[in-house]
């Protein structure tokens, strides 16, 4: 059996764990994605009987397309987070250490110019590399990742260059299924309740105790409230994510204050050209793949860098050519 594809596990040095002979890679507390993954079960094992059926018996025309795009969307939103969970997020393979090296140099930050604006460039000690621009060091991963994100501790994984658009599809499919969730609970408690009100002659109250006596709707309830929760939560994170692509930031560079200190931010393209740019560009190779030959990391954007007037690389830079030197 080849190693095509799969992830180096023997010369990795960070805390990540492998699975399944390196075809997946997370996170150290990788339980916490698992626990995830069996809330979304649970709830959709309570969900879906009780919400579908009696509605599908009664008002197929209604039920059916309900059943549908709920099915759909619960299915969307646990691929997402199995894919965002297990894959790479953008890990920086480990530099070799330079021998007889002058600490000075290595101590000081190098000043770049990217696209005209002035950012430090940092060498990370544990990494031994220079930490290319929007590159942060995860201590939980102990890995720098290339256009870091943030640590989810939920997701059980970094978020960064090569797993962003999945973590972003997966926070905001979930806000949406958990609207889906609490309106299709509603519709279903309300519907009965007022069929039983009109059928057999009886007032609101006892139609509603009926409504959920009669076909095990008080399951209904922990699974709306976890959809209010999650859905409040996983709504917030969709704006934020959204407002962030919108000015080009991380949430790392957003907290640390990067592109206020530098004066601008050289990456900013048009409002939603932004956006666009964060979803659909290319996703570039993992850099921890055991086939993987081209450089160790490869510069944030399309940006012009240059050092000291010396041009590190430019747009027209061979995409073999862009490491550091
Ligand atoms: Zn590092
Ligand atoms: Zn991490």
């Amino acid at each position: 059996m080849g190693t095509r594809g799969r992830y180096k596990k023997q010369v990795f040095q960070g805390n990540n764990k492998f699975w399944l002979n390196g075809r997946w890679i997370t996170g150290p507390d990788y339980w916490n994605g698992i626990l995830l993954l069996i809330t979304i079960l649970v709830a959709s094992a309570l969900y879906f009987p009780a919400a579908f059926i009696w509605l599908i018996q009664e008002r197929p025309a209604a039920g059916i397309p309900l059943l549908v795009i709920s099915l759909l969307l619960v299915i969307a939103s646990m691929t997402t987070l199995i894919l965002a969970y297990s894959s790479d997020p953008g890990i920086i393979p480990r530099g070799e250490e330079v021998e007889d090296r002058d600490e000075d140099v290595y101590m000081e930050n190098r000043t770049i110019q990217v696209n005209g604006v002035s950012l430090k460039m940092k060498y990370c000690e544990t990494c031994k590399i220079w930490r290319p621009p929007r590159a942060s060091h995860c201590s939980i991963c102990n890995n720098c990742v290339e256009k870091f994100d943030h640590h989810c501790p939920y997701l059980s994984n970094c978020v960064g260059r090569r797993n962003y658009r999945l973590y972003f599809s997966f926070v905001s499919i979930s806000a949406t299924m958990c609207v889906v969730v609490i309106g299709t609970s509603l519709l279903s408690i309300i519907w009965k309740a007022v069929v039983y009100q009109l059928d057999d002659g009886l007032d609101a109250g006892q139609a509603t105790l009926a409504s959920f006596n009669n076909s095990g709707a008080w399951s209904l309830i922990p699974v709306m409230l976890l959809a209010i929760l999650a859905g409040a939560f996983t709504g917030f994170l969709t704006f934020f994510h959204l407002h962030l692509m919108y000015i080009n930031n991380s949430t790392s560079e957003k907290f640390k204050g990067t592109y206020t200190q530098a004066g601008e931010n050289p990456y900013a393209r048009k409002g939603c050209s932004n956006i666009a740019y964060s979803l659909f560009s290319k996703k570039p190779p993992s850099k921890i793949k055991a086939d993987y030959t081209g450089p160790t990391w490869s510069w944030p954007e399309e940006c012009e860098v240059t050092e000291n007037g010396r041009v590190l690389h430019s747009h027209t830079t061979p995409e073999t050519e862009k490491s550091v030197p």
